[in-house]
């Protein structure tokens, strides 16, 4: 089969690999749509992304595809079914796990990180990692079930309730799909600040009240002219300092800021701890995507959320050094590569 292979730092090569098969509880997937993460780009430019590598690995986390074939024991899928996976596959018996917090397992193993993932023809994954799919979904948009998966989780945790004010720091594509759950959770107004003005369009027709540029535009001014008092919550969703402390200091008294994007693992940033103090700001953070998937794919499925406009470019697999090595679709939104 061909597979994009990962031999580390700045190196990705598109060969042809031995066939795979699966063992006893595994599932053979012919990948149809995978989707490029933050992490990926991460990881091929020598960082450290939610997992460790060790290459040669196939990278790639976002997938969906057909059942090609089961092996032994496998009931709930069957060759033909329509599906996508959970990348993140928790051992269930690790004190986390026995905690209800498996995404911090100790002994993860993770699709497309630590194992090979979905930037191939085939991949094979436990049956427990796999979901079926609507019939009305696409291979696209149900690849997008995992990003999905991780903004809900930092949706939870933000805890929004309706009627509030929200900002989004970040107009792409995590930011657009949070500004769809900020949405769906009932918040009365959501402000988004992005700078590349495209953004801040496909923003504008996905719902959100107000977008302004934050090189030019003044917060505070904006929400003055708009009658806001203060904001409830404010999700980081770019991942850098910078960011990072606009939504801290945008944060209303008594608010939550999450800190949703990812930076590089040396990144230090300055807080001012009686800011916290005196305004009470609850500063979170968001790890991956613990028991959200099927919650992700009944969203995509009744179409709730719009991620066929997030999606800007589909590559195929024999070109996925355009991608990476070439950064030719750099600030465009979502890439997906098919095989
Ligand atoms: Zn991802
Ligand atoms: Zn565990």
């Amino acid at each position: 089969m061909k597979a994009a292979v990962f031999y580390g730092k700045e190196d990705i090569r598109v060969e042809t690999i031995a066939d795979i098969t699966p063992k006893a509880g595994e599932v053979l997937i012919q990948i149809k749509a995978c989707g490029v993460c933050g992490t990926d780009m991460h990881i091929y430019d020598g960082a450290e992304g939610a997992a460790k590598t060790t290459p040669p690995t196939i990278l790639g986390h976002e997938f969906s595809g057909i059942v090609q074939a089961v092996g032994d024991g496998v009931h709930r899928v069957k060759a033909g079914d329509r599906v996508c996976v959970d990348p993140n596959d928790m051992c269930g018996e690790c004190w986390y796990c026995k905690q209800g917090a498996g995404h911090f397992c100790e002994n993860m193993i993770g699709i497309g990180t630590t194992i090979n993932g979905g930037f191939a023809e085939f991949c094979v994954v436990r049956e427990k990692q796999v979901y079926t799919i609507p019939d009305a979904l696409s291979f696209e948009e149900a690849a997008m079930a995992e990003p999905i998966a991780c903004c809900l989780h930092g949706m939870d945790l933000t805890g929004i309730r309706p009627g509030e004010t929200v900002l989004i720091v970040g107009g792409g594509t995590i930011g657009l799909i949070m500004l769809q759950l900020v949405k769906l959770s009932g918040a009365a107004m959501v402000i988004l600040a992005e700078p590349i003005a495209a953004k801040r369009e496909k923003a504008m027709m996905l719902g959100a009240d107000i977008v302004l540029d934050p090189a030019t535009e003044n917060l505070e001014d904006v929400m003055a002219k708009h009658s806001i008092y203060a904001i409830n919550a404010a999700i980081e969703c770019v991942g850098n300092v910078s960011t990072m402390r606009y939504a801290i200091d945008h944060t209303g008294k008594g608010g939550t800021a999450m800190l949703f994007g990812l930076t590089a693992p040396e990144a230090r940033m300055d807080i001012l701890p009686f800011d916290l103090f005196k305004n009470e700001i609850t500063v979170k953070a968001s790890f991956i995507n613990p028991y959200t998937q099927t919650r992700a794919i009944a969203l995509l499925g009744r179409h709730k959320i719009d991620v066929k406009s997030l999606i800007t470019d589909i590559v195929p697999l024999d070109d996925i050094n355009d991608i990476f090595a070439k950064k030719r679709y750099q600030g465009h939104g979502k890439i997906i590569v098919k095989p």
